[in-house]
């Protein structure tokens, strides 16, 4: 492998090294940190990176401790850290980049970059993406709410390879979607076939740890699935494939108290928040509509009307039988080579508010969802 260099960042074999990938915007030059850790044996070439989104810090953490904790005595091949793409943005905590107001993860299409975030874009996806075999990007919910750990995937039957790094990165819920133009992960797969794992950790621009934990374990499991680390790949037993995120919007604006946790189980009817407006003292409790477990929390109390309060991944009862709605279930086997299997913690909260058990039904309800190709069956 010929030796890389990313702005002043050059690699040493064997070595940490650090530098600065300099942009130069009109007359103000803007750096973003690389750090090559380059691997004393051969393999892909790799980027992790963060704060795309200048309010998202989970992933800022997430990064930061891959960083300190993988040695190149320890790695095949090489990573590409950046902790933190847009500068600007984490500087004044704001998702855009301020010059422009531009968000970069809808800008890697353009071929003639002229604004600031533009520019950004096209530099972070010449100078570092396309010089990977694969990467992973950290995001957070944003500042306003939460999500249980996750990863968002293009449409697996579109890009397997990307369906593939989500089963591995290991979290109880992957989120399907179609993307918008303009975003990395589609624009680096669809026109350079080079998968990009979106994942999304935290929120509310606040560290939490136990889910900054899990976006670590994550990312380990797919540099040990790639061989460029040793160890083993910890999985749920059941991971669910959601192509809808079930939100419960605010019928009207005012004070909303959230009473449950992200992660909870809910039985049909249970009282999941409280909205209140103090103008004309209208006072309202929002009931589950099918039991379930809550996936994302709005953290700020104001809301205003069509605003996500909460979403629930639901679930609908039939006899003995437990159907997922608008989700897949995926049954990883128990143990097969390097692989170990923890539970499904957000089943196991569920099954557990209710007396008898259940047998859980793997259930397409959405003919969209594609069976992912198991790579554990
Ligand atoms: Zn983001």
């Amino acid at each position: 492998m010929e030796n890389l260099q990313i702005g002043t960042c050059k690699e040493v074999r064997g070595k940490k090294t650090k530098g600065f990938l300099e942009i130069k915007l009109g007359n103000l030059k803007v750096k973003i940190p690389i750090f090559i850790i380059s691997g004393v044996k051969d393999g892909p070439t790799t980027f992790i990176s963060a704060g795309m989104h200048g309010d998202e810090v989970n992933g800022i953490e997430i990064v930061r401790n891959i960083k300190e904790t993988i040695s190149p005595e320890s790695l095949s091949g090489r990573l590409i850290v950046i902790p933190v793409i847009n500068t600007l943005g984490f500087r004044n905590s704001m998702r855009y980049v301020p010059l422009d107001n531009g968000d970069i993860n809808r800008q890697f299409s353009k071929k003639n970059p002229k604004s600031a975030s533009e520019v950004i874009a096209k530099t972070f996806f010449e100078e570092v993406v396309r010089k990977c075999d694969f990467g992973i990007d950290c995001h957070d919910s944003n500042a306003e709410n939460i999500l249980l750990p996750h990863s968002r995937v293009l449409n697996s039957k579109e890009a397997p390879e990307v369906a593939e790094l989500s089963r591995i990165f290991g979290t109880d819920l992957i989120l399907e979607r179609e993307g918008k133009p303009g975003m990395l992960a589609i624009e680096s797969y669809k026109k350079h076939k080079i998968p990009v794992l979106t994942v999304e950790v935290g929120g509310g621009i606040k560290i939490w740890d136990k889910h900054v934990a899990e976006g670590i374990r994550g990312i380990r499991n797919v540099l040990i699935y790639k061989k460029m680390l040793n160890g083993l790949i910890d999985v749920p037993i059941r991971q669910f494939v959601l192509d809808y995120r079930y939100g419960y919007r605010a019928p009207f604006s005012g004070l909303l108290d959230v009473k449950v946790e992200l992660g909870d189980a809910v039985k049909k009817g249970d009282v999941i928040a409280t909205l209140y407006d103090p103008e004309t003292d209208k006072e309202e409790g929002i009931k589950a509509e099918n039991a379930g477990v809550v996936f994302s929390v709005r953290l700020k109390s104001k809301i205003d009307t069509g605003e996500t309060m909460f979403s629930v991944l639901h679930f609908k009862q039939d006899k003995d039988e437990m159907y997922a709605l608008n989700a897949e279930m995926i049954l990883n086997k128990e143990v097969l080579q390097s692989i170990i299997v923890r539970p499904t913690k957000i089943l196991d909260t569920f099954l557990s508010i209710f007396d008898s058990h259940y047998n859980m039904l793997n259930t397409i309800v959405s003919e969209k969802i594609e069976k992912i190709k198991s790579y554990f069956r």
